[in-house]
């Protein structure tokens, strides 16, 4: 999925939770916090100690209601609400028992507050829902916040100017309570793309990186650093011409953001009429909220395997359908569309034990995977039709990795069983249309299209993969590969051609949702050869927009 490197020239790797580049002065925040709370462990408290919790804690609830304030009145209500979640946390007297339980062992009560927040934080980790375990960084900002109310230590932090922040991982109210202004960038050593730092990072549009190797030496404070989260990528200690053209970078985002933004709500038409459906890729349920800020007029890819991975078994039949009903519901209506279990290759799900092949990319993978496993296939399915027959929700299925007819029509003689069951137990009421489209990613399937496209409702070009099959370089390969990965080979644009004129012969439309979709450069001619759907990433939907605007 991604992967990191140390190289010569001082580069990390990482993967990005917010899009843009920015240039600043390292700042290590962690050292900071671990220091001004170790001094806390000082306090010598006496009987009283349950008094100065009850007191420490209704500081804490005092001090998370004014930050929800501030957050509702200078950040937006959605950010709020992840503050107003830590105070119902904190509320809870789970929280109480265990600091009580705790301190009987430890007889100081910063120490029991520590080991009771830190046991809650340890087994939410351990949790197999990544929903759960992206609130780990709020029971950590609980912990802070009622250890600073304890000992009266403000944890203000002065920043310096464009700090680039450090740290294991930072907690939703940490982010807000830094003076956003300072904020060049965040570099995280852990975190989840789904956590609400990654939401927040976005929201705040600071460029930021999670699973990024970064040292924690003390000689690293004050040193320049390029961070660019759009490649992913750190440069310490940059060039001059580095540093250059990082500002380019900087400049020419910051000239579109401003041009795009006073496009929400227009209709994305190119200026000879052709009208384009702007969609946005997601890869978890709350990213639906980004897609939506970002006046998305659909989902063209919502990736839904990243619910199956680092788990020890699937997502039940009604986790799933609770996932595709909130994403449907939350785009009132507008299209979604739900990639089925895209799994095998980079993307691994222990209980589904799959051999390692030599050439994972080549090998058991995603609509394979599904034809064998009819259970698992199924129970995606149901969820997804399920969630198809509720008031609001307008979902299309999509088959990923399709190299033959056989393949889509198995599938959707799966989906059809699955609507009579659903249909006959009762479990809907009505059997709800849902189209069924197709990924093209093999080359196989572009040179078979005008059999693909009578089985089916709409082709969407997944160019990652595509890319990767047609040019025969490996999308995880090394850096020595980097220059073959050339995403606008002509054997790749006449593929990309192909597919767009079988859609147009059999009377279906034809998208793209791999990287190349948000790619400026060809959106003219993307157009041109009849794709009617470009899904990008969420802060790609309104540069596309004003591109799609200018063009012919
Ligand atoms: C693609 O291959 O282009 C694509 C969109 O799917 P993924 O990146 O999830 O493999
Ligand atoms: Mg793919």
């Amino acid at each position: 999925m991604f992967y990191v490197w140390y190289n010569s020239r001082m580069e990390i790797f990482g993967q990005q939770i917010s899009q843009g580049v920015a240039i600043g002065e390292l700042y290590l925040f962690d050292s900071f916090a671990y220091s001004k709370l170790s001094s806390t462990e000082n306090s010598s408290l006496t009987a009283a100690d349950m008094d100065a919790y009850t007191c420490a804690k209704e500081k804490a609830l005092d001090a998370l209601s004014k930050l929800y304030e501030k957050t509702l009145a200078q950040v937006g209500e959605e950010e709020a609400q992840i503050i107003d979640a830590q105070r119902m946390m904190l509320l809870d007297t789970d929280i109480d028992d265990a600091v009580g339980e705790a301190f009987e062992r430890e007889h100081d009560l910063v120490k029991a507050i520590e080991t009771a927040l830190e046991g809650f934080a340890t087994s939410f980790e351990t949790l197999e829902d990544e929903y759960f375990r992206a609130r780990v960084a709020d029971i950590r900002d609980i912990k802070v916040h009622l250890l600073q109310a304890l000992s009266s230590v403000s944890l203000e932090i002065e920043l310096p100017d464009n700090a680039v922040v450090v740290a294991d991982d930072i907690s939703p109210s940490q982010t807000l309570s830094l003076d956003r202004k300072k904020i060049a960038a965040f570099i995280l050593r852990k975190g989840s793309p789904i956590s609400h730092t990654a939401i927040l990072a976005n929201s705040l549009g600071i460029p930021a990186l999670i699973n990024t190797p970064i040292d924690n030496k003390q000689e690293l404070v004050g040193k320049t650093v390029v961070v660019d989260s759009i490649k992913e990528k750190v440069i310490l200690d940059p060039t001059l011409q580095e540093i250059q053209t990082a500002k380019k970078c900087i400049l020419e985002l910051e000239k579109v953001r401003k041009q795009a933004d006073h496009l929400r709500g227009k209709v994305t038409k190119t200026k000879s009429g052709k009208r384009i459906k702007l969609y946005a890729n997601i890869g978890s349920v709350d990213d639906v909220h980004i897609a939506v800020k970002a006046d998305a007029e659909g989902i063209g890819l919502f990736r839904t395997e990243f619910m199956f991975i680092g788990k020890s078994t699937p997502p039940s039949l009604r986790e799933q359908f609770e996932a595709y009903k909130t994403v449907a519901q939350a785009m009132s209506g507008r299209q979604v569309i739900i990639r089925v279990l895209d799994i095998g290759a980079d993307k691994v799900a222990p209980y589904l034990n799959l051999e390692e092949g030599e050439n994972p990319a080549l090998g058991y993978r995603a609509i394979r995977i599904l034809l064998d496993d009819e259970e698992l296939f199924k129970t995606q399915l149901k969820a997804i039709y399920m969630a198809a027959a509720e008031p609001n929700c307008n979902i299309a299925i999509m088959l990923p990795m399709i190299t033959s007819t056989w393949e889509v029509e198995k599938s959707i003689s799966c989906c059809k069983e699955v609507q009579e069951e659903l249909f006959n137990s009762k479990l809907v009421q009505k059997r709800t249309e849902v189209p069924i489209g197709i990924m093209i990613e093999t080359p196989a399937s572009v040179l078979i299209a005008d059999e693909l496209a009578k089985l089916v409702s709409f082709f969407s070009v997944g160019t990652n993969d595509l890319t990767q099959y047609t040019l025969a370089i490996d999308r995880q390969g090394s850096q020595k590969l980097s220059k073959y990965y050339n995403p606008h080979h002509e054997a790749l644009f006449e593929l990309l051609r192909l597919t767009a004129s079988a859609a147009t012969r059999n009377g279906i439309w034809a998208g793209i949702c791999g990287e190349l979709a948000g790619d400026l450069l060809c959106t003219q001619n993307f157009i041109d050869w009849g794709f009617t759907e470009l899904s990008v990433s969420p802060q790609k939907v309104l540069p596309l927009r004003k591109q799609i605007l200018e063009i012919d």
